[in-house]
Protein backbone atom coordinates (compact mmCIF):
# COMPACT_ATOMS: atom_id res chain seq x y z
CA UNK A 1 0.00 0.00 0.00
CA UNK A 2 2.50 2.65 1.40
CA UNK A 3 5.00 1.38 -2.14
CA UNK A 4 1.70 2.07 -4.20
CA UNK A 5 1.37 5.81 -2.77
CA UNK A 6 5.27 6.13 -3.82
CA UNK A 7 4.65 5.06 -7.23
CA UNK A 8 1.52 7.61 -7.75
CA UNK A 9 2.77 10.89 -5.94
CA UNK A 10 -0.80 12.70 -5.46
CA UNK A 11 -1.43 15.87 -7.00
CA UNK A 12 -0.30 18.80 -5.01
CA UNK A 13 -3.25 20.88 -3.44
CA UNK A 14 -3.64 24.62 -3.56
CA UNK A 15 -6.66 26.53 -1.78
CA UNK A 16 -7.62 30.17 -2.87
CA UNK A 17 -9.51 32.48 -0.61
CA UNK A 18 -10.00 36.25 -1.38
CA UNK A 19 -11.47 39.24 -0.15
CA UNK A 20 -12.69 42.66 -1.37
CA UNK A 21 -13.64 43.91 -4.90
CA UNK A 22 -13.88 42.16 -8.38
CA UNK A 23 -11.05 42.98 -9.65
CA UNK A 24 -9.46 40.98 -6.69
CA UNK A 25 -11.33 37.92 -7.62
CA UNK A 26 -10.44 38.31 -10.98
CA UNK A 27 -6.92 38.44 -9.47
CA UNK A 28 -7.61 34.65 -7.52
CA UNK A 29 -8.52 33.30 -10.37
CA UNK A 30 -4.76 34.50 -12.47
CA UNK A 31 -3.47 33.18 -9.46
CA UNK A 32 -4.85 29.69 -9.20
CA UNK A 33 -3.87 29.37 -12.65
CA UNK A 34 -0.20 29.78 -11.71
CA UNK A 35 -0.77 26.41 -9.41
CA UNK A 36 -2.95 24.57 -12.45
CA UNK A 37 -0.25 25.11 -14.61
CA UNK A 38 2.13 23.91 -12.28
CA UNK A 39 0.34 20.49 -11.71
CA UNK A 40 -1.80 21.89 -8.81
CA UNK A 41 -5.36 21.19 -7.60
CA UNK A 42 -7.58 23.24 -6.62
CA UNK A 43 -9.81 22.86 -3.42
CA UNK A 44 -11.93 24.58 -1.88
CA UNK A 45 -10.50 26.71 1.07
CA UNK A 46 -11.68 24.75 4.07
CA UNK A 47 -10.41 21.59 2.99
CA UNK A 48 -6.48 20.68 3.85
CA UNK A 49 -4.43 21.55 0.88
CA UNK A 50 -0.97 22.43 0.69
CA UNK A 51 -0.89 25.74 -0.15
CA UNK A 52 -3.03 27.77 0.90
CA UNK A 53 -3.08 31.16 -1.02
CA UNK A 54 -5.49 34.79 0.62
CA UNK A 55 -5.76 37.41 -1.57
CA UNK A 56 -5.95 40.23 0.88
CA UNK A 57 -8.22 43.89 0.69
CA UNK A 58 -7.82 46.75 2.72
CA UNK A 59 -9.87 49.00 1.94
CA UNK A 60 -11.48 49.38 5.85
CA UNK A 61 -10.10 48.35 9.33
CA UNK A 62 -13.19 45.93 9.13
CA UNK A 63 -11.07 43.99 5.77
CA UNK A 64 -7.84 44.25 7.50
CA UNK A 65 -9.31 42.61 10.72
CA UNK A 66 -11.04 39.79 8.31
CA UNK A 67 -7.78 39.58 6.73
CA UNK A 68 -6.10 38.16 9.91
CA UNK A 69 -9.31 36.09 10.96
CA UNK A 70 -8.56 34.22 7.72
CA UNK A 71 -4.66 33.55 8.07
CA UNK A 72 -5.29 31.85 11.16
CA UNK A 73 -8.49 30.11 9.96
CA UNK A 74 -5.90 28.67 7.32
CA UNK A 75 -3.19 27.55 9.22
CA UNK A 76 -6.24 25.86 11.97
CA UNK A 77 -7.26 24.05 8.21
CA UNK A 78 -3.96 23.09 7.51
CA UNK A 79 -1.14 23.02 10.06
CA UNK A 80 1.27 21.59 7.86
CA UNK A 81 0.72 23.42 4.93
CA UNK A 82 2.20 26.58 2.99
CA UNK A 83 0.26 30.08 3.58
CA UNK A 84 1.40 32.70 0.89
CA UNK A 85 -0.50 35.99 1.77
CA UNK A 86 -1.44 38.93 -1.26
CA UNK A 87 -3.44 41.81 -1.69
CA UNK A 88 -3.43 44.94 -0.96
CA UNK A 89 -2.97 44.56 2.79
CA UNK A 90 -0.17 42.74 2.36
CA UNK A 91 1.21 45.74 -0.42
CA UNK A 92 -0.11 48.51 2.13
CA UNK A 93 1.05 46.46 5.68
CA UNK A 94 3.48 43.60 5.50
CA UNK A 95 5.21 43.86 8.30
CA UNK A 96 2.00 43.70 10.44
CA UNK A 97 0.97 40.48 7.77
CA UNK A 98 4.18 38.74 8.03
CA UNK A 99 3.75 38.97 12.13
CA UNK A 100 1.35 36.63 12.11
CA UNK A 101 1.88 33.60 13.15
CA UNK A 102 2.25 31.09 10.57
CA UNK A 103 2.83 33.23 7.60
CA UNK A 104 5.31 32.01 5.47
CA UNK A 105 5.16 34.37 2.65
CA UNK A 106 4.16 37.69 2.12
CA UNK A 107 3.50 38.83 -1.44
CA UNK A 108 2.94 42.84 -2.91
CA UNK A 109 0.77 43.47 -5.63
CA UNK A 110 2.80 43.12 -8.67
CA UNK A 111 4.24 39.68 -6.89
CA UNK A 112 0.83 37.98 -6.51
CA UNK A 113 1.03 37.68 -10.76
CA UNK A 114 4.54 35.77 -10.46
CA UNK A 115 4.17 33.40 -7.70
CA UNK A 116 6.41 30.44 -8.61
CA UNK A 117 9.09 33.13 -9.65
CA UNK A 118 9.19 34.65 -6.14
CA UNK A 119 8.64 32.06 -4.32
CA UNK A 120 10.59 28.63 -5.98
CA UNK A 121 8.02 25.88 -4.98
CA UNK A 122 6.15 27.36 -2.07
CA UNK A 123 7.16 25.36 0.91
CA UNK A 124 7.21 25.93 4.90
CA UNK A 125 9.27 28.85 6.06
CA UNK A 126 10.95 28.78 9.54
CA UNK A 127 11.34 32.89 9.14
CA UNK A 128 8.53 34.23 6.81
CA UNK A 129 9.88 36.09 3.31
CA UNK A 130 8.07 38.80 2.74
CA UNK A 131 8.79 40.23 -0.82
CA UNK A 132 6.97 43.37 -2.01
CA UNK A 133 8.31 46.11 -4.58
CA UNK A 134 7.74 49.39 -3.09
CA UNK A 135 4.54 51.16 -3.79
CA UNK A 136 5.88 53.69 -6.73
CA UNK A 137 7.16 50.47 -8.46
CA UNK A 138 3.78 48.99 -8.64
CA UNK A 139 2.94 49.20 -12.60
CA UNK A 140 2.41 45.98 -14.30
CA UNK A 141 -0.57 44.96 -15.76
CA UNK A 142 -1.54 41.58 -14.76
CA UNK A 143 -4.06 40.29 -16.86
CA UNK A 144 -6.69 38.91 -15.23
CA UNK A 145 -10.95 37.80 -15.37
CA UNK A 146 -12.87 35.95 -13.50
CA UNK A 147 -16.07 33.73 -13.31
CA UNK A 148 -18.52 33.17 -10.76
CA UNK A 149 -18.44 29.88 -9.14
CA UNK A 150 -16.87 27.95 -12.06
CA UNK A 151 -20.46 28.71 -14.00
CA UNK A 152 -20.49 30.50 -17.47
CA UNK A 153 -22.92 33.32 -16.43
CA UNK A 154 -21.15 36.06 -15.97
CA UNK A 155 -17.56 36.58 -16.33
CA UNK A 156 -15.64 40.09 -15.03
CA UNK A 157 -12.33 41.28 -17.23
CA UNK A 158 -10.29 42.95 -15.72
CA UNK A 159 -9.50 46.05 -18.33
CA UNK A 160 -7.45 48.76 -16.22
CA UNK A 161 -5.59 48.74 -12.56
CA UNK A 162 -4.56 51.58 -10.07
CA UNK A 163 -6.02 55.14 -9.52
CA UNK A 164 -4.77 58.57 -10.33
CA UNK A 165 -7.11 60.46 -8.63
CA UNK A 166 -5.75 60.32 -4.99
CA UNK A 167 -8.72 60.70 -3.16
CA UNK A 168 -7.97 61.49 0.63
CA UNK A 169 -9.46 58.20 2.17
CA UNK A 170 -8.17 55.98 -0.12
CA UNK A 171 -5.70 53.60 -0.11
CA UNK A 172 -5.67 52.20 -3.09
CA UNK A 173 -3.19 54.29 -5.38
CA UNK A 174 -0.42 53.11 -2.68
CA UNK A 175 -1.62 49.54 -2.52
CA UNK A 176 -2.39 49.16 -6.73
CA UNK A 177 -0.26 52.14 -7.98
CA UNK A 178 -1.02 54.45 -10.92
CA UNK A 179 -3.46 54.50 -13.66
CA UNK A 180 -3.09 51.70 -16.25
CA UNK A 181 -5.06 49.75 -19.16
CA UNK A 182 -4.64 46.45 -20.63
CA UNK A 183 -4.67 47.33 -24.32
CA UNK A 184 -7.79 47.02 -26.83
CA UNK A 185 -6.45 44.10 -28.74
CA UNK A 186 -6.07 42.14 -25.53
CA UNK A 187 -9.42 43.09 -24.29
CA UNK A 188 -11.06 41.95 -27.38
CA UNK A 189 -8.92 38.61 -27.51
CA UNK A 190 -9.74 38.10 -23.87
CA UNK A 191 -13.71 38.76 -24.05
CA UNK A 192 -13.37 36.84 -27.57
CA UNK A 193 -12.16 33.81 -25.97
CA UNK A 194 -14.46 34.15 -22.68
CA UNK A 195 -18.17 34.52 -25.09
CA UNK A 196 -16.53 31.61 -27.43
CA UNK A 197 -16.37 29.54 -24.17
CA UNK A 198 -20.09 30.50 -23.56
CA UNK A 199 -20.12 33.27 -21.23
CA UNK A 200 -23.50 35.81 -21.82
CA UNK A 201 -22.12 38.52 -19.84
CA UNK A 202 -19.04 40.19 -19.29
CA UNK A 203 -18.76 42.78 -16.77
CA UNK A 204 -15.48 45.04 -17.54
CA UNK A 205 -13.68 45.69 -14.39
CA UNK A 206 -10.99 47.84 -13.04
CA UNK A 207 -10.16 50.47 -10.09
CA UNK A 208 -11.11 53.35 -11.99
CA UNK A 209 -13.11 51.78 -15.14
CA UNK A 210 -13.89 55.63 -16.61
CA UNK A 211 -10.11 56.08 -16.79
CA UNK A 212 -9.53 53.06 -19.50
CA UNK A 213 -7.01 54.21 -21.90
CA UNK A 214 -7.14 57.78 -21.19
CA UNK A 215 -3.89 58.13 -23.08
CA UNK A 216 -5.49 56.42 -26.32
CA UNK A 217 -8.99 57.56 -26.97
CA UNK A 218 -10.86 56.12 -23.51
CA UNK A 219 -13.46 53.67 -22.72
CA UNK A 220 -15.68 54.62 -25.64
CA UNK A 221 -13.71 53.49 -27.65
CA UNK A 222 -13.07 50.31 -26.12
CA UNK A 223 -16.71 49.83 -25.88
CA UNK A 224 -17.33 50.52 -29.36
CA UNK A 225 -15.18 47.61 -30.18
CA UNK A 226 -16.29 44.75 -27.47
CA UNK A 227 -19.62 45.36 -28.53
CA UNK A 228 -18.95 43.96 -31.80
CA UNK A 229 -17.48 40.65 -31.01
CA UNK A 230 -20.10 37.99 -32.62
CA UNK A 231 -21.85 36.24 -29.77
CA UNK A 232 -21.33 39.17 -27.21
CA UNK A 233 -24.66 39.22 -25.55
CA UNK A 234 -24.35 41.76 -22.57
CA UNK A 235 -21.91 44.09 -21.40
CA UNK A 236 -21.75 46.08 -18.20
CA UNK A 237 -19.18 48.65 -16.93
CA UNK A 238 -18.63 47.66 -13.40
CA UNK A 239 -18.31 51.22 -11.99
CA UNK A 240 -17.50 54.31 -12.79
CA UNK A 241 -16.48 57.55 -11.84
CA UNK A 242 -19.10 60.84 -12.38
CA UNK A 243 -16.86 63.03 -13.68
CA UNK A 244 -16.02 59.96 -16.37
CA UNK A 245 -20.01 59.57 -17.43
CA UNK A 246 -19.76 61.93 -19.95
CA UNK A 247 -22.80 62.11 -22.59
CA UNK A 248 -21.20 60.64 -25.34
CA UNK A 249 -21.21 57.30 -23.09
CA UNK A 250 -24.50 58.00 -21.62
CA UNK A 251 -26.20 58.06 -25.28
CA UNK A 252 -23.68 54.95 -25.89
CA UNK A 253 -25.04 52.72 -23.16
CA UNK A 254 -29.08 54.03 -24.22
CA UNK A 255 -28.30 53.66 -27.85
CA UNK A 256 -26.25 49.86 -27.60
CA UNK A 257 -28.44 47.06 -27.03
CA UNK A 258 -25.70 44.96 -25.62
CA UNK A 259 -24.97 47.42 -23.25
CA UNK A 260 -26.74 46.69 -19.82
CA UNK A 261 -28.87 49.73 -18.89
CA UNK A 262 -26.79 49.99 -15.76
CA UNK A 263 -24.59 52.74 -14.55
CA UNK A 264 -23.05 52.64 -10.67
CA UNK A 265 -21.32 55.97 -9.89
CA UNK A 266 -19.66 56.51 -6.44
CA UNK A 267 -20.84 59.91 -5.19
CA UNK A 268 -19.29 59.60 -1.68
CA UNK A 269 -20.85 63.12 0.00
CA UNK A 270 -24.31 64.98 -1.55
CA UNK A 271 -22.05 68.18 0.69
CA UNK A 272 -19.65 69.84 -1.41
CA UNK A 273 -17.63 71.02 1.58
CA UNK A 274 -17.23 67.02 2.18
CA UNK A 275 -16.69 66.30 -1.56
CA UNK A 276 -13.79 69.33 -1.54
CA UNK A 277 -12.30 67.50 1.57
CA UNK A 278 -12.37 63.94 0.34
CA UNK A 279 -10.58 65.43 -2.89
CA UNK A 280 -13.22 64.24 -5.51
CA UNK A 281 -13.34 65.76 -8.21
CA UNK A 282 -16.77 67.01 -9.00
CA UNK A 283 -19.37 69.16 -7.08
CA UNK A 284 -22.48 67.76 -6.43
CA UNK A 285 -24.24 70.15 -8.93
CA UNK A 286 -22.48 67.79 -11.52
CA UNK A 287 -22.93 64.99 -10.29
CA UNK A 288 -27.11 65.79 -9.91
CA UNK A 289 -26.54 66.83 -13.90
CA UNK A 290 -24.89 63.10 -14.60
CA UNK A 291 -28.06 61.91 -13.16
CA UNK A 292 -30.56 63.82 -14.90
CA UNK A 293 -28.55 62.94 -18.29
CA UNK A 294 -29.00 59.42 -17.05
CA UNK A 295 -32.67 59.29 -16.73
CA UNK A 296 -33.21 61.54 -19.63
CA UNK A 297 -31.45 59.35 -22.40
CA UNK A 298 -31.57 55.69 -20.95
CA UNK A 299 -35.09 54.69 -20.64
CA UNK A 300 -35.25 52.56 -17.01
CA UNK A 301 -31.43 52.23 -15.74
CA UNK A 302 -30.68 50.27 -12.96
CA UNK A 303 -28.64 53.42 -10.78
CA UNK A 304 -26.23 52.24 -8.09
CA UNK A 305 -24.42 54.45 -6.05
CA UNK A 306 -22.08 54.67 -3.08
CA UNK A 307 -21.79 56.62 -0.69
CA UNK A 308 -19.82 57.36 2.44
CA UNK A 309 -20.80 58.52 6.16
CA UNK A 310 -19.12 59.80 9.05
CA UNK A 311 -15.76 61.53 6.96
CA UNK A 312 -14.00 63.68 9.02
CA UNK A 313 -15.73 67.06 9.33
CA UNK A 314 -18.91 65.62 8.23
CA UNK A 315 -21.66 67.21 11.11
CA UNK A 316 -25.25 67.38 10.99
CA UNK A 317 -25.70 69.90 8.47
CA UNK A 318 -23.69 67.94 5.80
CA UNK A 319 -24.75 64.97 6.66
CA UNK A 320 -28.23 65.97 6.36
CA UNK A 321 -27.28 67.86 2.85
CA UNK A 322 -26.10 64.18 1.64
CA UNK A 323 -29.66 62.45 2.95
CA UNK A 324 -31.49 65.16 1.11
CA UNK A 325 -29.36 64.85 -2.07
CA UNK A 326 -30.10 61.29 -2.05
CA UNK A 327 -33.42 61.64 -1.64
CA UNK A 328 -33.93 63.26 -4.78
CA UNK A 329 -31.73 61.25 -6.46
CA UNK A 330 -33.26 58.52 -9.10
CA UNK A 331 -30.99 55.73 -7.19
CA UNK A 332 -31.90 52.09 -7.19
CA UNK A 333 -29.63 50.47 -5.07
CA UNK A 334 -27.27 52.39 -2.36
CA UNK A 335 -23.86 51.02 -1.06
CA UNK A 336 -23.74 52.88 2.31
CA UNK A 337 -19.74 52.51 3.77
CA UNK A 338 -19.32 53.79 7.33
CA UNK A 339 -15.86 55.71 7.28
CA UNK A 340 -12.38 54.07 8.75
CA UNK A 341 -9.42 55.72 9.15
CA UNK A 342 -6.65 54.15 7.10
CA UNK A 343 -2.91 54.52 7.91
CA UNK A 344 -0.80 56.98 5.79
CA UNK A 345 -4.27 58.53 4.08
CA UNK A 346 -4.34 62.51 4.62
CA UNK A 347 -8.28 61.95 5.87
CA UNK A 348 -6.75 60.39 8.80
CA UNK A 349 -5.40 63.35 10.54
CA UNK A 350 -8.33 65.63 9.66
CA UNK A 351 -9.80 66.89 12.63
CA UNK A 352 -13.82 66.69 12.78
CA UNK A 353 -13.94 62.94 13.58
CA UNK A 354 -17.13 61.26 14.33
CA UNK A 355 -17.88 59.33 16.71
CA UNK A 356 -18.34 55.71 15.73
CA UNK A 357 -22.14 55.64 17.22
CA UNK A 358 -22.93 58.03 15.17
CA UNK A 359 -21.34 56.81 11.99
CA UNK A 360 -23.62 53.45 12.90
CA UNK A 361 -26.23 55.99 12.49
CA UNK A 362 -25.91 57.75 9.69
CA UNK A 363 -24.85 54.36 7.68
CA UNK A 364 -28.49 52.79 9.41
CA UNK A 365 -30.26 55.99 8.17
CA UNK A 366 -28.69 55.71 4.58
CA UNK A 367 -29.49 51.86 4.38
CA UNK A 368 -33.20 52.49 5.26
CA UNK A 369 -33.25 55.06 2.32
CA UNK A 370 -31.43 52.77 0.16
CA UNK A 371 -33.97 49.53 0.78
CA UNK A 372 -37.08 52.11 0.25
CA UNK A 373 -35.48 53.50 -3.10
CA UNK A 374 -35.00 49.49 -4.35
CA UNK A 375 -37.94 48.94 -2.87
CA UNK A 376 -39.86 51.29 -4.71
CA UNK A 377 -37.78 50.88 -8.26
CA UNK A 378 -38.59 46.87 -7.99
CA UNK A 379 -42.46 47.86 -7.53
CA UNK A 380 -42.55 49.71 -10.92
CA UNK A 381 -41.14 46.76 -13.01
CA UNK A 382 -44.30 44.22 -11.79
CA UNK A 383 -46.19 43.67 -14.85
CA UNK A 384 -42.83 44.10 -17.36
CA UNK A 385 -41.72 41.52 -19.68
CA UNK A 386 -37.77 41.48 -18.70
CA UNK A 387 -34.28 39.64 -19.93
CA UNK A 388 -32.78 37.88 -17.24
CA UNK A 389 -29.55 35.86 -17.49
CA UNK A 390 -30.48 33.20 -15.41
CA UNK A 391 -27.59 32.10 -13.20
CA UNK A 392 -26.25 27.90 -12.80
CA UNK A 393 -26.91 27.82 -9.24
CA UNK A 394 -30.10 26.70 -7.99
CA UNK A 395 -31.23 27.05 -4.37
CA UNK A 396 -34.40 26.76 -2.09
CA UNK A 397 -36.83 25.55 -4.87
CA UNK A 398 -35.69 28.71 -6.98
CA UNK A 399 -33.17 29.98 -9.82
CA UNK A 400 -32.17 33.83 -9.64
CA UNK A 401 -30.88 35.77 -12.16
CA UNK A 402 -29.99 40.00 -13.15
CA UNK A 403 -32.34 41.80 -15.33
CA UNK A 404 -29.73 44.11 -17.86
CA UNK A 405 -30.67 46.51 -14.92
CA UNK A 406 -29.20 44.97 -12.15
CA UNK A 407 -32.33 43.62 -10.52
CA UNK A 408 -32.29 40.51 -9.49
CA UNK A 409 -34.97 38.24 -9.98
CA UNK A 410 -36.18 34.81 -8.32
CA UNK A 411 -37.75 32.41 -10.97
CA UNK A 412 -39.49 28.80 -10.30
CA UNK A 413 -36.45 26.19 -10.05
CA UNK A 414 -37.83 24.06 -12.39
CA UNK A 415 -38.71 26.79 -14.77
CA UNK A 416 -35.73 27.91 -15.74
CA UNK A 417 -32.33 26.64 -17.23
CA UNK A 418 -29.24 27.95 -15.85
CA UNK A 419 -27.02 30.23 -17.97
CA UNK A 420 -30.15 30.92 -20.75
CA UNK A 421 -31.76 34.52 -21.07
CA UNK A 422 -35.07 34.49 -21.05
CA UNK A 423 -38.30 36.77 -21.71
CA UNK A 424 -39.69 37.18 -17.82
CA UNK A 425 -42.93 38.30 -16.68
CA UNK A 426 -41.69 39.95 -13.32
CA UNK A 427 -45.24 39.20 -10.71
CA UNK A 428 -43.94 40.90 -7.71
CA UNK A 429 -41.25 42.06 -5.13
CA UNK A 430 -39.83 39.76 -2.74
CA UNK A 431 -37.15 41.08 -0.08
CA UNK A 432 -34.45 42.45 -1.78
CA UNK A 433 -35.51 40.52 -5.47
CA UNK A 434 -38.15 40.79 -7.65
CA UNK A 435 -40.42 37.29 -8.77
CA UNK A 436 -41.59 36.63 -12.16
CA UNK A 437 -42.04 34.10 -14.21
CA UNK A 438 -40.69 32.62 -17.72
CA UNK A 439 -43.07 33.35 -20.56
CA UNK A 440 -43.88 30.96 -22.96
CA UNK A 441 -42.34 28.84 -20.55
CA UNK A 442 -43.15 26.11 -17.56
CA UNK A 443 -44.49 28.46 -14.29
CA UNK A 444 -44.47 27.12 -11.34
S1 LIG B 1 -11.16 57.40 -7.46
FE1 LIG B 1 -10.58 57.89 -5.36
S2 LIG B 1 -11.66 56.36 -4.15
FE2 LIG B 1 -11.59 55.59 -6.23
S3 LIG B 1 -9.74 54.30 -6.30
FE3 LIG B 1 -9.19 56.35 -7.03
S4 LIG B 1 -8.38 57.35 -5.18
FE4 LIG B 1 -9.56 55.56 -4.49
Amino acid sequence: MRAALFLTPTMPTVALTTLGCKLNFAETSTIGKQFLDRGYSVVRFGDQADVTVINTCSVTGRADRECRQLIRRARRIAPNGTVIVTGCYAQLDPETVASIDGVDYVLGTQEKFSVFRHTGSPTRQEITRVIVSPAGAVDDFGPAYSTEAGNRTRAFLKVQDGCDFHCTFCTIPRARGGSRSQSIDACLQQASELVGRGYREIVLTGVNVGDYGRKDGGLLVLLRELVQIRGMERLRISSIEPNLLTDPLIEFIAAEDVMCKHVHVPLQSGSDTVLHAMRRRYTREHYAGRMRSVREKIKGCGIGIDVIVGFPGEGEREFEETHRFLEDLPLTYLHVFTYSERPETPAASFAGRVSPAERARRSEVLRQLGMKKKKAFQETLVGMTLPVLVEAEEGEGCRCGFTGNYVRVALPAESAEGNSIVDVAITGVDGDRCTGVIMGGKSG
